[in-house]
């Protein structure tokens, strides 16, 4: 296990995705921006493939489970009700030396390598350990810290076109409140009956100052995220049945379950009655990949206390009303896409010596399915006939540059699953070679088989 992750690094990952379009840094040609990345032509398509994977896996394939997309600027009150206003805050400090800003928690975690919990300390203990043990910047290596402030993590904007009227709303820190505001609407236009879930894919926004850790942390971000509304009394059984779920959509990307963890919660949220992490053993090491959480009927009681608007639930059968506990599955749709390339990336030696690297993606997730090479630029005119033909089923790309080698190299380094090579036999009996991306081997099939055989291959 620790043989093959020792083979990633970040820096591999971020130099690759920069040379094969896969990620960019965020407004690069001005310097770039501390925690924000672009997706390029690969990066895009393997992102969307992943959140595909996962809208089928909890919505389509899922029932009783509905999808939304609300906006993103909400009603402030919202963030009085949810929580967020008083206290979605990171524990920060300045180092008086350099003047940069940390995190108390990470500095302690990096400090102790991971073997001191600071989600157990309160301040005051925070402060007093990083004064006893000396705790340095990361940046100057001095220890001169400000005392801990909390920083609230919300974006905050304005409305209004006068400066008078303008009033203060927030980039949502989290997707989760438009399932909650939706709760009813989604319940009263499907007829759905508790038990049921909505999901939502959809950007968040976080001040994050912490080093990001490339699109680990971020600060703007999409979020995956489904709310399963139940009644009181069955939210453990649903929770333990969420953490289930959730670990099996990661091991069907074709994840190694050696690389997944469950861990527990030390210090629950203000609305939590139980909550875990499922941890992956990124490049930087174990960290959070996802959270499930028991919410309970916190969000409700507060919106409906809020808004004033009742959240009671109306039992068809019985006509017992109630606000429903809800499940929280939570996954970063960026952070899921950092584990992705991590577990995809091999470096292999061929038998001439040469290093290969291939990006071992499920054939679902990988940006293009197949890319057609003619093998000398005078098939060009029936290779891109080829193309034609393949390109309304599935993602291709086309490629007639260098050697048949160097393009081989380039497909496997952005994880094609197929190469379909036409060459001089092409013309005269309409067949071509097929190359698999794993195992290198070629098989000669029929053009016509093509679209049939990738299409199975690439089911998810
Ligand atoms: P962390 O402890 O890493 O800050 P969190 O516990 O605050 O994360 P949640 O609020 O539970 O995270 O968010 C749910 C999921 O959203 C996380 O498991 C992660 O996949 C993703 N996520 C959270 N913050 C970020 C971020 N800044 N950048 C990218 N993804 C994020």
């Amino acid at each position: 296990m620790e043989e093959k992750k020792s083979v990633v690094t970040m820096d591999k990952l971020v130099n690759l995705c920069k040379s094969r379009g896969i990620i960019f840094p965020g407004s690069e040609i001005y310097g770039g921006m501390g925690n924000t990345w672009d997706y390029g032509p690969v990066g895009v398509e393997i992102k969307n493939n992943i959140k595909r994977a996962w809208w089928k896996k909890f919505v389509q394939e899922s029932e009783n489970s509905f999808g939304v997309d609300a906006a993103i600027l909400m009603n402030a009150r919202v963030w009085d009700a949810s929580g967020h206003t008083a206290s979605f805050s990171d524990p920060k400090m300045d180092c008086k030396e350099c003047k940069t800003r940390h995190r108390a928690d990470t500095l302690i975690e990096m400090h102790s390598h991971g073997t001191v919990n600071p989600d157990k300390m309160t301040n005051e203990e925070m402060e007093a350990y990083i004064k006893e043990h000396k705790v340095c910047c990361p940046k100057c290596g001095k220890s001169n810290f400000t005392p801990i402030r909390q920083f609230n993590m919300m974006f905050e904007t304005s409305r209004g076109v006068t400066e008078e009227g303008q009033n203060k709303i927030y980039l949502r820190p989290e997707t989760a409140q438009g399932e909650f505001v939706n709760f009813l609407n989604v319940q009263r236009t499907t007829r759905a009956k508790v038990p049921f879930g909505i999901a939502q894919i959809g950007k968040a926004f976080r001040n994050e100052i912490t080093p990001g850790n490339f699109i680990f942390r971020t600060i703007e971000f999409e979020q995956m995220e489904h709310q399963w509304f139940c009644k009181e009394g069955t939210d453990h059984e649903y929770y333990e049945q969420f953490k289930k779920k959730a670990w099996d959509f990661v091991v069907s990307l074709g994840f190694n379950p050696e690389h997944l963890r469950f861990k527990d919660h030390d210090k629950l949220a203000h609305y939590a009655k139980s909550a875990c992490d499922i941890q992956y053993l990124f490049p930087i090491g174990w960290s959070e990949l996802n959270g499930i959480h028991n919410r309970t009927d916190y969000d409700l009681s507060r919106h409906q206390e809020y808004s004033g608007k009742s959240m009671l639930y109306t039992d068809p059968v019985t006509g017992e009303k109630y606000i429903p506990y809800v499940i929280e599955y939570s996954i970063g749709a960026d952070r899921l896409m950092l584990a992705v390339l991590s577990e995809a990336y091999d470096e292999e030696t061929l038998e001439n010596g040469e290093t290969r690297v291939v990006m071992h993606f499920h054939p679902a997730i990988a940006a293009y399915k197949c890319a057609v090479l003619p093998l000398q630029k005078n098939l060009s005119e029936k290779a891109k006939e080829i193309y034609k033909m393949l390109c309304p089923e599935f993602m291709c790309t086309y490629d007639e540059a260098g050697s048949i080698g160097k393009r081989y190299r380039r497909q496997d380094e952005i994880g094609t699953p197929y190469c379909v090579t036409i060459d001089f036999d092409t013309l005269q009996d309409n067949t071509v070679t097929v190359r698999d991306r794993d195992t290198m081997s070629q098989i000669r099939i029929p053009v016509e088989e093509v679209v049939p055989f990738i299409q199975k291959a690439i089911k998810f």
